[in-house]
């Protein structure tokens, strides 16, 4: 009987014995339709398709076993208990219960055989089971045994095991019959990759024979696993790609060089750029020359020289007649930015203007005219330049600073600004985070990317040492012949949750010892995550000024602000942190010309991979070698921050374990681009489903 494929894209209400209570419990899983029941897969296994012999139990094993009751006791010591010794002529284990009644303890009475299914356990008499599934069969019984791993699904309330493997049981019966729909990865695929079918791959994942290796099956290696974890990740890589292809089909504004203000705005800058600075501006220079939008990622770690880049890149778009704009995270980064440009380009009669939240009544209404009159040529703000009210003359170009702090969701939001029919902007995406490679290709696969792999000339590294809390006390002597010196200090303090009152306490009572211990002439201030925007743009703006000495702060230093005389920070608690996280932390020193050093002051003891963790940070000030180690250390999440939704967001694929199929990703998904494109809408559908992404283009 062939069945259509849009079967599976049924409520689940169509299955046998699901009715309306538990579709709803199962809509809460985010299961609504037949396929959502295939691809939720089981967590784990158990083992009942053989009998295992006393002899050959091992401790953590699930087991299913026969045998003959030789002895029961009742003990009252420490609690009431009932232990039954039994035995299958290879050897003796236990079954020890808590909770039992009369009948029970009759039945599990001497010379009776019992078929019992449970874990194994070191216990004090030897091996045993507490609380087994158990049975009293008769001697001549022949268990049947299942013909495969028991699945065990994730659940939720109201969803036994037995209603999931009945579901999944149905659905997996229908596949066979279903004629065409379900296998979205052609045969020239699946072969170039070895990868399996669809079917098998489902079948085996949710019914493994009894051969199966279960360690795999556990660890989400097994070549089935693989197989949906390389589905899942080529539906990403296809979606950003299509996403990418969609916004170049728009017509972007040519912008050539016209070498009318950029060679005297490099003779007059008072350095020359890098070789890496000169590279990657023509690659930028390259994009924008050409009729379609720019997607550009820039890779620069902290103080590789970002923002001369973008300044150039601005200048070319205002070289053509057409204006810039750079959108910071913050206010103060805004602000910081504004200065820069504002300093560098001022003289060459270039109008630049700012928008942030900040900014109201009249001040607001001049700078949103000069915006829509074009008056504003390079245009610096936060992201209250993508409201509605704000309407620009002719927008080129959108440069987005410090990009990891925007979810993708907002990436994607904001190509649709400054988008008149027919001239959409070019956009240029600079981060500080230095992203390993396969992963810039999976998270970023809609955007090209330049990497400023080079500090200016004369740049200090931050020495970093690793110090016990034992030796707090020299640490503070040290920070108060810093502030002696006339240098600032930052000392970070690594709250477990930035919402918890306890932390905040703790950060609070840092900053009242460090003040009592340093004396009433060193000034200490703390800046935290529960201040408004505008207290920590004043706590910010008044170390900048050198008004504060010590600067008690969260995690949440903003990244990016230039203190050039702060050039000792101290970081409590390293341990907690992921290592992109205190390479971008100790980035705030060093910023001067002044000899810059980094404490990492740790809660001693630390494990191994504590240790190795944070002798990496004292090694190395690449960022790049530092992400490297991160991701394989701790995983993807780390480097691209918990702010990264949408695309990081997998059900199956896990960018840690799944990272050598990356490449094959690649590959993949340029073959279906060019051999099967219809099947790519199905494939997206299927995974991803993103209709509110597709809603922006
Ligand atoms: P980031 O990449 O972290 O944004 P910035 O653009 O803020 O770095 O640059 C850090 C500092 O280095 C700034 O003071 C900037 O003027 C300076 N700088 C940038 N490029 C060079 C260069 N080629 N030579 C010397 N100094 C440079
Ligand atoms: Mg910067």
């Amino acid at each position: 009987m062939q069945t259509s494929f849009s079967l599976l894209t049924t409520s689940c209400e169509q299955a046998t014995g699901i009715g309306k209570r538990i579709s709803h419990a199962l809509a809460k899983l985010g299961i609504n339709t037949l396929q959502d029941i295939l691809f939720h897969l089981p967590l784990r296994y158990q083992d009942r398709t053989h009998l295992t012999p006393i002899r050959d139990l091992r401790v953590g094993d699930e087991a299913v076993l026969q045998g003959t009751i030789t002895s029961q006791q009742q003990l009252y010591k420490p609690r009431l208990q009932l232990i039954t010794q039994i035995t299958d002529g290879t050897g003796n284990c236990y079954i020890r219960m808590f909770y039992f009644n009369a009948k029970q303890k009759q039945q599990l009475k001497m010379g009776a055989r019992i078929l019992c299914y449970g874990e194994v356990r070191h216990g004090r008499y030897g091996l045993e089971l507490i609380h087994p599934e158990y049975r009293i069969v008769d001697s001549q019984y022949i268990p049947a045994m299942n013909a495969t791993f028991t699945p065990i699904y994730p659940s939720t309330e109201g969803v036994s095991q037995t209603t999931w493997r009945r579901i999944s049981e149905q659905v997996l019966n229908i596949l066979p019959d279903i004629n065409e729909g379900l296998e979205l990865i052609p045969v020239s695929v699946r072969e170039r990759f070895a990868l399996p079918s669809l079917i098998d791959a489902l079948q085996y994942v949710h019914r493994p024979p009894p051969e199966a290796n279960l360690a795999q099956l556990m660890e989400g290696t097994h070549p089935s696993q693989q197989r949906l974890a390389f589905e899942e990740l080529l539906a990403h890589q296809l979606s950003l790609r299509l996403f990418r292809e969609q916004i170049q089909k728009n017509h972007a504004p040519v912008l050539a060089a016209r070498n009318t203000v950029i060679p005297a705005f490099l003779t007059a800058l008072p350095f020359k750029l890098t070789n890496a600075q000169n590279r990657v501006f023509d690659e930028i220079a390259t994009d924008m020359s050409i009729a379609r939008p720019m997607l550009r990622l820039v890779q620069g770690d902290v103080g590789s020289g970002k923002t001369v880049v973008a300044a150039l890149a601005m200048l070319l778009a205002v070289e053509n007649g057409w204006q810039a704009t750079m959108m910071a995270p913050t206010e103060i980064l805004a602000e910081q930015h504004y200065q820069t440009l504002h300093r560098w380009l001022t003289p060459f009669g270039i109008e630049v203007g700012w928008l942030t939240g900040k900014l109201t009544g009249k001040a607001k209404t001049n700078a949103l005219a000069a915006i829509e009159s074009g008056k504003h040529q390079i245009i610096v703000g936060t992201h209250a330049l993508f409201q509605k009210q704000v309407n620009f003359a002719k927008l080129g170009l959108i440069v987005v600073d410090e990009q990891h702090r925007f979810g993708v969701e907002q990436r994607l939001a904001l190509r649709n600004k400054g988008t008149e029919e027919n001239n959409f902007p070019h956009q240029l995406i600079m981060t500080a985070t230095p992203i390993p490679r396969t992963l810039t290709m999976t998270a970023y696969a809609d955007l090209d990317v330049s990497i400023i792999d080079e500090l200016p000339p004369g740049r200090k590294p931050v020495n970093t040492v690793v110090v016990p809390n034992q030796r707090r006390e020299e640490v503070i002597e040290k920070v108060k012949h810093a502030c002696e010196r006339r240098c600032q200090v930052y000392w970070v303090c690594t709250l477990i949750d930035e919402s918890e009152q306890l932390d905040y306490q703790a950060a609070e009572t840092t900053t009242t010892t460090l003040q009592e211990q340093l004396g009433n002439d060193i000034r200490v201030s703390l800046i935290h995550g529960r201040l408004t925007p505008s207290e920590k743009e004043n706590i910010m703006l008044a170390f900048k000024a050198g008004e504060i000495d010590v600067l008690v702060a969260t995690t949440v230093i903003e990244v990016g602000v230039d203190v050039p005389n702060a050039s000792l920070m101290i970081i409590e608690n390293p341990e907690r942190l992921g290592l992109s996280q205190l390479h971008q932390l100790r980035g705030r020193v060093g910023r001067g010309h002044l000899d810059s050093f980094c404490v990492l002051l740790y809660q001693a003891p630390l494990s191994e991979l504590a240790k190795e963790r944070l002798a990496v940070m004292r090694e190395t000030n690449d960022g790049f070698v530092i992400a490297e180690r991160d991701l394989t250390l701790r995983g993807p999440g780390e480097i691209l921050g918990t702010r990264q939704t949408g695309v990081m967001q997998m059900r199956i694929a896990d960018l840690q374990r799944d990272n050598k199929l990356l490449p094959h990703v690649q590959q993949a998904a340029a073959m279906m681009q060019q051999q099967h494109p219809a099947l790519i809408q199905s494939l997206i559908q299927r995974w991803i489903g993103m209709a509110e992404v597709y809603g922006h283009v």
